[in-house]
């Protein structure tokens, strides 16, 4: 029998196995406030788009702009951590909503890791 992928048991132990929760098809994923604009230096607040009443950060091929990813090891990282929006933050690890992320969103990181390694998707 295979074991589990550490992406694949809930909770993973180690978001940067999962990252799922950085992913999305609304650009509406993640709202972005004042407090946040605030706490960005000027590279992070790049990744907002506040066209319209709100700011949001930015997605683009499925996820945030700001998830970074080591295609070699197959990791995944947020690369404005520290000035990580609100949002982002409360949604802790083995929460009700970090189950839903983690059960919706099955297969996107594999899809990024994919598209970097130059494979199928
Ligand atoms: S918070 Fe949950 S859904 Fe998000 S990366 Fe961590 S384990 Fe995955
Ligand atoms: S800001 Fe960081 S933690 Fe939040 S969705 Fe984007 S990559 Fe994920």
């Amino acid at each position: 029998m295979t074991a589990p992928r550490p992406a694949d048991v809930f909770p993973p132990a180690d978001c940067r196995d999962c990252a799922r929760c950085c992913f999305a098809d609304s650009a509406l994923h993640v709202q972005v406030f004042e407090v946040d604009i605030d706490r960005m230096g000027p590279r992070a607040r790049s990744f907002v788009d506040k066209s319209g009443a709100y700011g949001f950060m930015r997605f683009e091929e499925g996820h945030c702009v700001a998830l970074g990813c080591d295609a070699e090891m197959g990791l995944f990282g947020c690369t404005i951590y520290e000035e990580r929006p609100d949002v982002c933050r409360s949604l802790e690890r083995g929460t009700s909503g970090c189950r839903y992320e983690h059960g919706a969103k099955a297969g996107r990181p594999d899809v990024m890791l994919a598209r970097l390694r130059g494979g199928a998707s």
